[in-house]
């Protein structure tokens, strides 16, 4: 199936179910209950890096703030991100959680900062802690990354924190370069020009962007998920300094919870992963995937036989990007994958008659 009829299959949605899908969405993400302590971190953890090729440690921090302002109207179809979220954090709160967090830092050269949305987002984090952090975490390491959505970049919102650029990466959700699936099946109301615009100006400014693309949005077959990351890889790729391929997982909560309970949606295969590697490895620039539970019913899985194998090689491949690891891989499994792959109409399968969201 081409990209532009799954496309079509996406715009064969009539505007009431899409209605009612969206209504369904926002209905189970309103169960978050954004009720953390907003003076304890979410979690805080060590992992393995690649900074300019070389392997080194990165801590990364997550941060309770009050949400994603978009996640509170509505939100994106995969995200649960809400019930990491607290609705009495405070600038002071947020900055006491950075340092407890931050006790935790002694030879990482690099420090992720995530919050349960947009570090850029005034809504979440302030101008004056934004400043008030970077300044704190630009002495101490590397490379600070730090997660928005491309909406708030600005001149503006960049100037501000501009003295800091050479240190910083803002990691972006794209997730497609296909307006029609990120407006229908990631329900994100973004459009690929924009983030074309603002990764522009970022990268005018110094300042390092990552790129993530969401891998198998709903009410997309495997096949067409494989070919939009792919292509997105592609059109992002001399705007990028990384691309991460983020293979959707089931989260609480959310629109493709609900669709996986209704047996409407099987998260990718790692085998999509390692093909989409693969792929977009011929673009030139750094493709990486950490697939969030992976090997798990609710995350990127293959068989569970071989899911241990692919994934070392899917994180070898990531730090060191020799394409040479991903050859070889090999499992009863890839004959289902493979079979799967051809079963692309599923603009017929995706019918009013699949979804009745009439969940009430
Ligand atoms: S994916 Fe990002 S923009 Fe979408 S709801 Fe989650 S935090 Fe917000
Ligand atoms: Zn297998």
């Amino acid at each position: 199936m081409t990209h532009m009829q799954q496309v079509g299959s996406v715009a064969s949605l009539s505007q009431p179910l899409l209605r009612r899908i969206r209504e369904a969405g926002t209905r189970e993400r309103s169960k978050a209950k954004r009720n953390l302590d907003p003076y304890s971190y979410v979690s805080c953890w060590t992992e393995e890096e690649s900074v300019d090729g070389k392997d080194c440690k990165a801590l990364v921090v997550i941060l309770a703030t009050r949400g994603c302002s978009w996640a509170l109207r509505s939100g994106c179809s995969m995200c649960g991100y809400t019930n990491e979220s607290s609705s009495a954090a405070t600038e002071e709160s947020i900055w006491q959680q950075y340092l407890s967090a931050l006790r935790n830092l002694s030879d990482q050269k690099v420090l992720k900062i995530y919050t349960s949305g947009s570090f850029l987002d005034t809504f979440e984090i302030s101008p004056v802690l934004r400043r008030r952090i970077l300044e704190d975490a630009s002495a101490r390491v590397e490379r600070i990354v730090v997660e928005t959505r491309h909406e708030y970049i600005t001149s503006a919102t960049l100037g501000h924190i501009s003295d800091f650029s050479d240190k910083i990466m803002l990691a972006v959700g794209l997730e497609s370069a296909n307006d029609m699936v990120l407006n229908y099946s990631v329900n994100k109301p973004s459009n690929f020009s924009h983030f074309m615009r603002t990764a522009r100006l970022a990268g005018s400014m110094g300042f390092k962007i990552k790129s993530y693309l969401m891998l198998k949005p709903p009410f997309t077959s495997e096949a067409d998920a494989i070919d939009d990351a792919v292509r997105t890889a592609q059109l992002v790729s001399s705007l990028s300094n990384t691309v991460s391929v983020n293979p959707t997982n089931i989260q609480k909560d959310t629109i493709v919870e609900l669709l996986w309970k209704k047996g409407a949606y099987r998260p990718p295969w790692l085998w999509s992963v390692v093909e989409v590697l693969r792929r977009s490895a011929e673009s030139g620039t750094r493709v990486m995937s950490k697939p969030t539970g992976a090997g798990t019913v609710r995350g990127a899985h293959n068989c569970g036989k071989c899911d241990k194998r692919v994934l070392e090689a899917i994180a070898d491949f990531s730090r060191h990007q020799r394409i040479s690891v991903l050859d070889g891989l090999d499992c009863r499994c890839r004959s289902i994958w493979k079979e799967d792959l051809k079963l692309s109409n599923l603009g017929a399968f995706y019918t009013e008659q699949d979804y009745r969201f009439d969940v009430s």
